[in-house]
C-alpha cells in the first residue's frame, strides 16, 4: 500500500554500497525508517531527499517489514543551515534529541510542527542558540522530565526572587534557597524566560534576541538539568560544547 507523508530527514544511514535508510520524522505518522534503494547512486532521484535535515514529501510502500521509498519531493532543503557550520551544529541537536526522545509511529503533530518552525527560523536569522534552548526547554514534557516553573518547589510561593534548584527540580524561592547549596542564582529575566519557553506557542514568538550573559545562564540551566535527569548522551552535544569553547 503506497501511503504518503510530510518529513524531516533525522538521520541517513548505509545499507549495501547503494542503498540509504532514512530515519524521517513525519506529520502523519510520527517517526519511521525508510528504505531509499539506490539513494546512493549519483542519479538516483531519491538522492535529493536522502540528506539529513531535508523537509520534504515522501510517497512509500508500506509493508510488514521494512517501508520502501518510492518518491521524494523536496519542500526545503534549509540550504542557509547547512552552509553554515554553526547552524549545522545545533540543528544536529535538535534532530538527535528529539530522535532519542521520541518512539517510533508515535504519532505527534505538535512536535513535528515545533521541528519544522524552529528549523525555518534557524535557516532565516533567528540565533540558533535560544531556539535550542526553547527546545530543550519544550522537550522536558516529552522527556517526561518537566521542572517546576510555577511555583517555589518548596513551599508553593509564587512572589520572592527564585533561584533554579536541579536537585529539586525546580524553582527555590529566596526563602527555601537553602536546601540546595547547588542552586543556581539566576537573574529574574531568565527566571522568566525559562517559564515563557516552556509555555508560549512558538508560532507567537518575535524573534528574540538576548544578551550572552542571560544565553550562558540558560545554557547552564538546561545543560545541568538535562544531565541530571534525561539520561542522554548526545554526540551532537558533545560537539556543540567544544564549539562554544572556541568561540
Ligand atoms: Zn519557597
Amino acid at each position: 500500500m503506497l501511503e504518503k507523508a510530510e518529513g524531516i530527514v533525522l538521520r541517513t544511514f548505509s545499507y549495501g554500497e547503494t542503498n540509504s535508510i532514512l530515519r524521517l520524522f513525519t506529520r502523519e505518522a510520527g517517526k519511521i525508517s525508510v528504505m531509499a534503494r539506490g539513494a546512493k547512486k549519483p542519479k538516483s532521484r531519491l538522492a535529493a531527499v536522502s540528506q539529513p535535515f531535508v523537509y520534504a514529501s515522501f510517497l512509500y510502500y508500506k509493508s510488514t517489514g521494512m517501508k520502501t521509498l518510492n518518491q521524494g519531493d523536496t519542500i526545503d532543503s534549509f540550504r542557509i543551515i547547512r552552509s553554515d557550520i554553526v547552524k549545522t551544529a545545533y540543528a544536529s541537536y535538535l534532530l538527535e534529541l528529539l530522535d532519542k526522545l521520541t518512539e517510533e509511529q508515535e504519532k505527534n503533530p505538535y512536535l513535528f510542527e515545533l521541528l519544522l518552525q524552529l528549523l525555518q527560523r534557524m535557516n532565516e536569522d533567528d540565533d540558533p542558540e535560544i531556539l535550542v534552548r526553547i527546545f530543550e526547554m519544550k522537550m522536558t514534557a516529552q522527556a517526561g522530565i518537566k521542572p517546576e516553573l510555577e511555583h517555589c518547589t518548596n513551599c508553593g510561593s509564587t512572589k520572592g526572587t527564585f533561584s533554579f534548584s536541579v536537585k529539586e527540580a525546580g524553582f527555590l524561592c529566596h526563602r527555601c534557597i537553602f536546601l540546595d547549596e547547588h542552586r543556581l542564582d539566576i537573574h529574574p529575566k531568565t527566571v522568566e524566560l525559562l517559564r515563557t519557553f516552556f509555555h508560549l506557542d512558538i508560532s507567537r514568538f518575535g524573534s528574540i534576541s538576548l544578551k550572552q550573559r542571560t544565553k550562558d545562564e540558560l545554557r547552564r540551566v538546561m545543560e545541568a538539568y538535562y544531565d541530571e535527569y534525561s539520561g542522554l548522551y548526545l554526540k551532537s552535544k558533545r560537539f556543540l560544547e567544544q564549539m562554544e569553547k572556541w568561540e
